[in-house]
Formats: C-alpha cells, sequence, structure tokens
C-alpha cells in the first residue's frame, strides 16, 4: 500500500495543502497507539463502558469538555471555536462484533468473540484526534460537537442518541459521518451526492401446513415444498418488478424446518434481508413480497405469513454538504483523489437516523486495497481478519480539521 501522502502525489497535485496531523508525525503515533488500545478492548453494542471511558479520559487529559450517558455510553464532547459562529456536529461509531478476531498482530484482541472488525475503533481515534488538535488550535468560528455514539451495528445507537435529545441538547447546523472503506486505495476519499448506503430490513417469513409421514405426502399440507416455492418466487420481484434503473435486494438466507427425514414438519421458516434505496422501492417490493407469499401458500394449500423487523432507513447526503465534504477532503489528499462516482453500497448504517434528523453527509475514507498475499476478503469489513489501516488516521483526522475550518469560518 502506498503511505497516506507520497511523495509522487505531492509533487503531481499542485492543490494539495498540509495536512494538518501530517503521517508519521509524532501526533500520528499517539494516535495508533490509541487505536491500538481500543482495538484490543473491543465492546459490543451498548457495552461500550470500556471504550467510553477511554475515551473520555483522552478528552479529559485535553481539558475538553464533555456530556456523557446519552444512549448510555454516548459522548459528546464540545470545542468553542475562537471566534462566535454556527455549530456542526461530526460523529464516529464506537462499538465492535461478535466475531473471534483471527489476527496475530501485538494489538489484536483481548475479549474472546469480540472484534473491532468494521474499524470504528479507527473511526473514534481519527474523531479523538481532529478533538484534542482543534483544542489546540481553535481558530475557527462557532462550535463543533464530537459525537461517539455507541451501538452502530444493529442496535440504533445513534437513531436512540437523536431519541434522547442530541440535538435539542446540542444544536447542529450540519452533521457529517465517516467510514473506512476497504477496497478504496489509501489516500483516497469517495463521496457521494445522494444515496450511499441502502435501506436495511429483515425478512421474516412463516409457511404453515400439516405435517405427517414423509413416504405418504398425500396425508399432509407440505410447507416446505411451499416454502422452496416462496424462495423462487420472490427472485422475480426485482428482477420483474423494480426499474432497471433503481436498486433493491431479497436475499433469503436462513430456511429452518423439520428435525428427521422420514417427518415433513408442519412449518417452515424463512429469514433473510431486504435492502433498497428509495422509500417508494421499499414500499413497492414489500407489498409485491406480502402478495408473492400470501398467493403462493394459498394456491399450494399453505398459509403464508411476512412481516419486517424494523432496520435502518437509507443514508442519503445532501448534495450541498456533500461537496463541502468533497472540498474539503480535495484540500487534505488533492482533487483527483477524491472520487465523487462511485456506487452506493448496499451495506447499511445507523447515521441514516442522524441524517433523517438533520442535514449533512457521510463519506469514506479507502483503507486500502486487499494486499497481494492476503486471503481472499482479507481485509473486508467484517472479516475475522480485517484490521483498520493505522496509515489512514492522520488523513482522516486532518480531513475533520479541514472540513471544521472550511465550515465555521
Ligand atoms: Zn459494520
Ligand atoms: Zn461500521
Amino acid at each position: 500500500m502506498s503511505s497516506v501522502i507520497d511523495s509522487k502525489t505531492q509533487t503531481t497535485n499542485s492543490n494539495l495543502s498540509e495536512q494538518a496531523i501530517p503521517a508519521k508525525s509524532e501526533f500520528h503515533s499517539q494516535m495508533i497507539a490509541w487505536r491500538h488500545w481500543l482495538h484490543q478492548h473491543p465492546e459490543l453494542s451498548f457495552e461500550e463502558l470500556l471504550t467510553s471511558d477511554y475515551i473520555a479520559s483522552v478528552l479529559e487529559k485535553h481539558n475538553i469538555k464533555m456530556h456523557r450517558g446519552l444512549a448510555t455510553t454516548g459522548i459528546v464532547a464540545s470545542i468553542q471555536g475562537s471566534r462566535k459562529g454556527g455549530s456542526i456536529g461530526l460523529r464516529a461509531d464506537m462499538d465492535a462484533l461478535p466475531i473471534l478476531e483471527m489476527n496475530e498482530f501485538a494489538h489484536k484482541s483481548l475479549h474472546d468473540g469480540k472484534m473491532h472488525a468494521c474499524g470504528h475503533d479507527g473511526h473514534s481515534t481519527m474523531l479523538l484526534g481532529a478533538a484534542v488538535y482543534l483544542k489546540q488550535h481553535n481558530d475557527f468560528a462557532g462550535t463543533v460537537h464530537f459525537i461517539f455514539q455507541p451501538a452502530e451495528e444493529g442496535g440504533h445507537g445513534g437513531e436512540k442518541m437523536v431519541q434522547e435529545g442530541l440535538f435539542d441538547m446540542f444544536p447542529c447546523d450540519s452533521v457529517y459521518g465517516m467510514h473506512n472503506w476497504p477496497g478504496l486505495a489509501v489516500g483516497k476519499f469517495a463521496v457521494h451526492d445522494k444515496a450511499v448506503m441502502a435501506a436495511e430490513e429483515t425478512i421474516n417469513i412463516t409457511v404453515s401446513g400439516k405435517g405427517g409421514h414423509a413416504a405418504m405426502p398425500d396425508q399432509v399440507i407440505d410447507p416446505v415444498l411451499s416454502g422452496a416455492h416462496v424462495i423462487t418466487a420472490l427472485q422475480s420481484i426485482v428482477s420483474r418488478n423494480v426499474a432497471p434503473t433503481q436498486s433493491a435486494v431479497i436475499s433469503i438466507s436462513m430456511v429452518k424446518a423439520g428435525s428427521i427425514a422420514n417427518v415433513i414438519p408442519n412449518t417452515i421458516q424463512l429469514t433473510g434481508t431486504l435492502r433498497y434505496f428509495e422509500p417508494e422501492v421499499g414500499v413497492m417490493v414489500k407489498q409485491r413480497m406480502h402478495s408473492v407469499v400470501e398467493n403462493i401458500c394459498s394456491a399450494m394449500g399453505t398459509t403464508g405469513s411476512l412481516y419486517f423487523s424494523e432496520g435502518y432507513p437509507a443514508t442519503i447526503n445532501t448534495p450541498k454538504y456533500a461537496q463541502l465534504c468533497a472540498d474539503s477532503a480535495a484540500k487534505v489528499v488533492g482533487s483527483e483523489n477524491v472520487l465523487r462516482d462511485m456506487s452506493p453500497s448496499m451495506g447499511a448504517e445507523d447515521f441514516s437516523f442522524i441524517l433523517n434528523a438533520n442535514q449533512g453527509a457521510y463519506i469514506w475514507i479507502g483503507n486500502g486495497e486487499v494486499p497481494a498475499g492476503q486471503p481472499e476478503g482479507g481485509c473486508m469489513l467484517h472479516n475475522t481478519q480485517y484490521d483498520f489501516n493505522d496509515e489512514i488516521s492522520a488523513a482522516g483526522a486532518s480531513y475533520w480539521i479541514q472540513l471544521v475550518k472550511d465550515i465555521l469560518v
């Protein structure tokens, strides 16, 4: 992997301004030490007690005032600029995943079965770096609120912070998020004008029939066969009902039925995930799914029921704020290193709740391409061998600092 700003980038890019926190500086080394501590102490959603204590201790050491306890372990630190002005929010997530880490480096997880496999240790580190730097260099106009949220991984931590009064207590004119992105090269950022991450809902289907001896199928009403037809028919919805210019995914990923070869069970349960960007696509797909489940089952003599567990809405940037992010990122890494045309991801993000409650943008910072020799997907998010790339944290924190200085003028 190339360095955050290699000599080639520096000589070919005339727009490049110096990073507030240079790569390989003493400040960067301090950030790497924070990151390694956080990586060694991963905690699951709403259990980020050591993590939030650690972040709070660094903030305290630098005399940064903070509020603790929103959504249990959330922290909001605030720094006033040297001049009066507006206010913005910058957000990082703190939680880890229930994954057994397979890495063998010195900073591997000390908590068995838990792992920072999504890089939230790096996100917290970059935001902490920006806070410490801006406390010492507060030549901006207004207030920055540094939001450290719990439970991004399916726990609705961001939504909970909003419900508990995040923006009433800490009003923000706009709010910003950043996620590391494996596969995107080190030294690059990606900024989407509108959709970045998809809406996500869990599909729960139960097909009920009448079980009995598997050798006497005429005596039973077979829910397994109905379920198989339902799985197949659901796949016609995206291909035949969603416009080719729009996106949706229906994946059935869990099938539970029966316990022995010679008994047809009474029920089969199908579980999966639904993803889409536009709310109207979600409404239409869900209507079609209800119709498919009910009518296929009815035609085969079984009964089908379907419900969706509440998930995350789509993460949609406001173009005006996305442009501000792209401009600030360009000042850190050069405009040629800020991608504006990457496809959005069908993954989902809790930051969607924060963007629905306020306005702003969420961007990606390159975590590096998969290095040669790594197992396939070795550095991808939620993988047992993933690790946040320390090489990028100086540029990430410098982007936050640049964004503050560009917006709060
Ligand atoms: Zn994740
Ligand atoms: Zn994540």
